[in-house]
């Protein structure tokens, strides 16, 4: 069964304005996309010719299960063929068969065996196949020449899109110098750090020693050490500069105020060849319009603040990955099972400035891990906030070193794990021990929750969630997610931030700062609303597009909004009631955004409600230009207002918590389905899709 309140999506999305991008000279592959089009007119092709970052039919199929463009199951739910022997031989038949009839495309025919698979996950909820091809040259990866293809549990070609180097051989060849078996970098990468330091205009740090450790193979990946530089990595990577290939350093590294960045640099010359800032803030609509929030803040943070400290701090991704079976039969934590102390959903029908609920108390509940989701439980053995999932932590001045985790109690002759810290609201977050274990224990419990929900509807180890112990089902262990309340960098507050390391294996993190618009502070490791936006950027940087994109593919205004809205929506979805009013006005993070906005309870963080009424909620596909620039929370709330639209209606078709399985299922596939860089169409099409694949 299709849904059929997804077909019209809503009124949001009327194509008011077109969306496109300027094509680039006529080259083989636009050729080959031109004889495409003559097989199938309604094929979508996002991004220009020259380079697809994908292809799909919007609301069909590629091609059917035997691989041959628009056969038998072309569109429709895909229905296992039992004994299909081909295909149990070669899950990727329809894909080979796709670049074999178009090679000029992708340039990638008869090339798909030798690039490496580099991802090859089977959604649990559709069996849809995700395949992430990744070229090499000498065992080195060429950023960007990857191929990602999604296919039914049938065979049926969903997607395909990418960018393949059109012949391997040839490239590698050219570079033969550079490729052999003496592919040597000349600059090595303690070096190559010191220049994108330099670059981003550092040079006190870049007279500093560096220690590194090197794990073996081609790409020399290796973690450096240097004072005042963090959770730094680095790799080798073949960069396709218009010269051709350049041998490169790919590293990720992080500052003393918080903020992360991805270079590459030229490996034989130091040239830095791209830089970008990589922390997601996930701050406030009501900035300038042209502020990007990703520079923004970093141009706040004092100098001084950067050369002051000269910790060395072991990367917590390391330490956090001590994990040992849970002991205990029972786990309680005293949380705030509401999105926050106030708790208010639906808010306000109409503005009220200044109005607040009434505070509830915490709640001293017990723990039910999803078996599935996380068999060994939420905690092991250190019997603190440290476990498979999560590490929630206090880190005052953010020297990476956790100040504290809040420490359970362990009785019942060693059965019984508690956790019960009440906070005291009236006194400063910080000011008590029992102010920070709460809000430890709340982050804890609540990023352990979006673990757990979302695993559910697909974010498994093999799609590369953030687990620990991965128990042999796919994907890279090692990589808790990491929490950190109460944490005070330079002059960021009332905000929250995530950085991931874009790579499974390696955990991401969140900062929640305090919100001081109010005396005393909001501590945002009580709203619940909050933590999991920032779970869920995770969760689009390991998935979108199948996952694979260089740092998350959502980079550009429209997808980067896409990402906040995405965000805001789950924060609210996982923390409403499913069978309260589907029409009425729900704002996100009303809690902490008092005096930021005197309307908290009405729009909470954004500009609006997210609210299928549009008198309260009037965005629109139209109102895109409105949002100029780099300001992304405010276009934001278009998508999350699409997203919350598509939930009531399918709740309302159905019930409280089927429709809101159904939306997440969509989501999540949706998510994958997505193009990088998306336009606000394309990830509709992509929701759309998933409707076909999953019913
Ligand atoms: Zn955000």
């Amino acid at each position: 069964m299709r849904i059929p309140s997804l077909r019209g999506m809503s009124t949001r999305l009327c194509a008011t304005i077109a969306l496109s991008f300027l094509g680039a000279a006529l080259s083989a592959a636009e050729a080959g996309v031109a004889e495409l089009r003559r097989a199938l007119p309604d094929v979508h092709v996002a991004g220009d010719g020259a380079a697809p970052r994908m292809i799909y039919r919007p609301g069909g199929f590629l091609s059917g299960p035997d691989g041959f463009l628009g056969g038998p199951g072309a569109s429709g739910k895909a229905q296992p063929v039992a004994g299909d022997a081909d295909l149990a031989r070669d899950p990727h038949r329809s894909v080979r068969r796709f670049l074999d009839t178009y090679p000029a495309i992708y340039g990638a025919g008869s090339q798909l065996d030798t690039a490496e698979i580099a991802k090859d996950a089977v959604s649990p909820r559709s069996g849809m196949r995700t395949t992430v091809w990744q070229q090499k040259i000498a065992g080195i990866p060429v950023l960007g020449a990857t191929l990602v293809a999604h296919t039914t549990n049938n065979g049926s070609l969903v997607t395909v899109g990418g960018r393949f180097l059109p012949d391997l051989v040839q490239v590698a060849a050219r570079n033969q110098k550079r490729t052999g078996a003496a592919a040597a970098p000349q600059v090595d990468a303690a070096a190559a750090l010191k220049r994108a330091l330099k670059a981003i205009g550092t040079p006190d740090l870049e007279r500093k020693q560096v220690s590194s450790s090197l794990s073996p193979g081609p790409e020399q990946r290796q973690k450096l050490g240097m004072p005042g530089v963090h959770d730094t990595q680095a790799e080798l990577i073949w960069f396709q500069g218009d010269d051709g290939l350049h041998l490169a350093w790919r590293i990720r590294y992080e500052l003393d105020h918080g903020f992360a960045y991805g270079s590459v640099v030229d490996a034989d010359n130091g040239d830095v060849l791209e830089h970008r800032q990589i922390t997601i803030v996930c701050g406030d609509c009501n900035a300038p319009a042209n502020a990007d929030p990703h520079v923004a803040h970093v141009a706040h943070v004092p100098a001084r603040a950067v050369a002051q400290k000269q910790s060395a701090a072991t990367p917590l991704a390391t330490k956090a990955a001590q994990i040992s079976a849970a002991p205990f039969n029972t786990v309680q934590m005293r949380v705030f099972t509401g999105e926050s102390p106030k708790p208010m959903m639906p808010g306000l029908a109409s503005p009220n400035p200044y109005y607040e609920p009434p505070t509830v108390p915490s709640q001293l509940i017990t723990i039910a891990p999803d078996p599935l989701a996380s068999p060994n439980g939420w905690c092991n053995a250190s019997a603190s906030t440290m476990g498979n999932n999560a590490d929630a932590n206090v880190d005052h001045n953010f020297d990476r070193l956790a100040d504290r985790r809040a420490a359970g109690t362990i009785g019942g002759g060693g059965s019984t794990l508690t956790f019960d810290f009440t906070p005291d609201l009236t006194v400063a977050p910080q000011s008590t021990t029992a102010n920070q274990d709460a809000a430890t224990v709340n982050m804890f419990y609540w990023m352990n929750i979006a673990h757990d929900r979302l695993y559910k509807h697909g974010f498994t180890e093999a799609f590369g969630n953030y687990q620990s112990e991965n128990f042999s089902r796919g994907g890279l262990g090692g990589d808790p997610m990491i929490g950190t309340v109460q944490t005070a960098l330079g002059r960021i507050s009332n905000n929250a931030s995530f950085t991931d390391a874009n790579s499974d294996g390696v955990s991401a993190r969140i900062i929640m700062f305090l919100f001081n618009q109010v005396t005393p502070e909001r501590d945002s490791g009580l709203d619940a609303q909050l933590i999991i936006h920032e779970y869920m950027h995770g969760l689009i940087m390991r998935m979108i597009n199948g996952g694979g994109v260089h740092y998350g593919g959502t980079y550009w205004p429209q997808g980067r909004s896409m990402a906040e809205g995405y965000c805001d929506f789950m924060g609210i979805c996982l923390t409403a009631d499913p069978n309260d009013d589907t029409s009425a006005n729900y704002p996100f993070c009303a809690y902490l955004t008092r005096q930021t906005s005197p309307d908290n309870y009405y729009r909470g963080y954004r500009q609006y409600p997210y609210s299928t009424n549009m008198s309260a909620d009037p965005m629109t596909l139209s109102m895109v230009p409105l949002f100029p620039g780099q300001e992304v929370h405010g276009m934001g709330v278009l998508w999350g207002s699409v997203l919350w639209d598509a939930r009531a209606a399918l709740i309302d078709k159905t019930d409280g918590t089927t429709g809101t399985n159904m939306i997440l299922d969509l989501v999540l596939e949706a998510i994958k389905l997505t193009p990088p860089e998306p336009t606000l169409l394309e990830a509709r099409d992509a929701l759309l899709l998933a409707d076909v694949v999953l019913n």
